[in-house]
């Protein structure tokens, strides 16, 4: 067992540190308070090749896996960048894509997801269906040669930064006449797609949106993979890496947010001579906050290893329960540095405050805490399913 990065892994981790400070938090709010994307940051990490790190190298991508795209979410976040984006185009799509896309697919769209010219996001989430897929209403018809797709799906991120949208809809299976999970590469202009952008409560350059499919027509080759039955494989094969790097990305957060706090108690005085971060009231909750970040990176670690080794079903456990640690960790750490800081947490020039509502919504998106202690009660305690 060993706990170090390789020699690689460390470089890429202190070069992509290197580049979240040269940006910082400050610019990832102000892009955010302009209405702007981070459209710098992600062309020089895509320059870099830091967002193909998992992309294989024949598609211009670094050949590694998901243990460096978490080095690289968790760096950018832990620098104040916490980029959702990662997660959806880079994790989800470039991994349904490397296993499951068609060569022409694979072609056609991992090199420009590996230079970071373009991006793919993925929208499941229904109105009607939420956490449960299986009720999912968005429908695909055979028509001709190609699809008709009609749906409703909510809370899409980065669908007008995007030059295609994974859009998980249901297809008629001719052997059985049951509705069974398909992928379709929807361009965003799609005649027939049209979004609305939702009002969210988190500081974020990135946005949610309400996607409106009405007969949207897309050519056969729009369906992911060699054939229908690709589907639902491909499906899955988005949830580890999307639970690991969402996972690291929390943990970078809440080690930024522990910093900055940190930072600020050691040399904030109040009391005479000593500083408050000498009074355990708080230090303790702040060295509590960092116990509960690293704990969740161990198991970000974990899952991310076993499934760059392949063991898919241990990393779906692992990967579960890492991202449920962040997410809790990732809450606490941020709270716990607004509290210590006082009246200056709750400003926008300390940069913790402005994490609030990014961290509270890591608790619910991509799965919520309580779904993953549903998965956690069903298959590692044995416990009936109540739903
Ligand atoms: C910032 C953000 C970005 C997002 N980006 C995307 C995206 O890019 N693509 C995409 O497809 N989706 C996206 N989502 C949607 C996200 O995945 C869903 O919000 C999430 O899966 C929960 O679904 P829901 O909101 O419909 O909640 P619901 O399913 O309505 O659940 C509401 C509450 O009830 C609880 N609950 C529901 N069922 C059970 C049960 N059986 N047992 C116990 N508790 C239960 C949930 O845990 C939750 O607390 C995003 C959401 C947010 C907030």
């Amino acid at each position: 067992m060993t706990f170090d990065l390789t020699p690689e892994q460390d470089q890429l981790r202190d070069a992509v540190r290197a580049l979240g400070r040269r940006y910082g938090h400050s610019y990832f709010v102000e892009k955010a308070r302009a209405g702007e994307h981070t459209t710098e940051l992600w062309a020089e990490a895509g320059r870099l090749g830091y967002l193909g790190v998992n992309i294989p190298t024949e598609y211009g991508g670094g050949g590694g896996g998901i243990t460096e795209l978490a080095i690289v979410c968790e760096e950018l976040a832990a620098a104040g960048c916490p980029l959702l984006l990662l997660v959806v185009s880079p994790a989800i799509a470039a991994t349904v894509l490397s296993r499951h896309g068609t060569d022409e697919q694979r072609k056609r769209h991992l090199p420009g997801l590996a230079d970071g010219s373009q991006k793919i996001v993925f929208a499941i989430t229904e109105p009607e269906a939420g956490s449960n897929f299986h009720r999912l209403g968005t429908v695909a018809r055979r028509d001709g040669d190609g699809w008709l797709l009609n749906g409703r799906k909510c809370y899409i991120s980065g669908v007008d930064e995007a030059g295609h949208v994974l859009v998980v809809a249901r297809t008629e299976d001719s052997s059985t006449g049951k509705l069974k999970p398909a992928l379709f590469l929807v361009p965003t202009d799609a005649a027939g797609l049209t979004r609305s952008k939702l009002d969210m409560e988190i500081v974020s350059p990135e946005n949610q949106f309400l996607l409106y499919l009405d007969d949207v027509r897309v050519p056969a080759d729009a369906l992911l993979g060699e054939s229908l039955d690709a589907g639902l494989p491909a499906l899955f094969a988005g949830l580890n890496p999307e639970r690991i790097t969402v996972a690291a990305m929390g943990a970078g957060t809440g080690r930024y947010a522990i910093e900055r706090a940190s930072e600020y108690t050691a040399t904030r005085k109040v009391w005479g001579g000593r500083s408050i971060g000498s009074h355990q009231g708080v230090s303790h909750p702040l060295a509590h906050a960092a116990v509960q970040v690293e704990l969740a990176r161990l198991m970000i670690q974990k899952a991310a290893t076993l499934y760059d080794a392949g063991r898919d079903l241990e990393a779906g456990v692992a990967g579960n329960m890492a991202k449920y640690a962040a997410g809790e960790a990732a809450a606490l750490a941020v709270d716990t540095a607004v509290q210590v800081l006082g009246g200056a947490g709750m400003t926008t020039e300390y940069g913790v405050a402005t994490l609030l509502g990014a961290v509270r919504a890591g608790r619910i998106a991509p799965v919520s805490r309580e779904m993953i202690l549903n998965f956690v009660a069903q298959h590692v305690l044995g416990q009936d399913k109540s739903y």
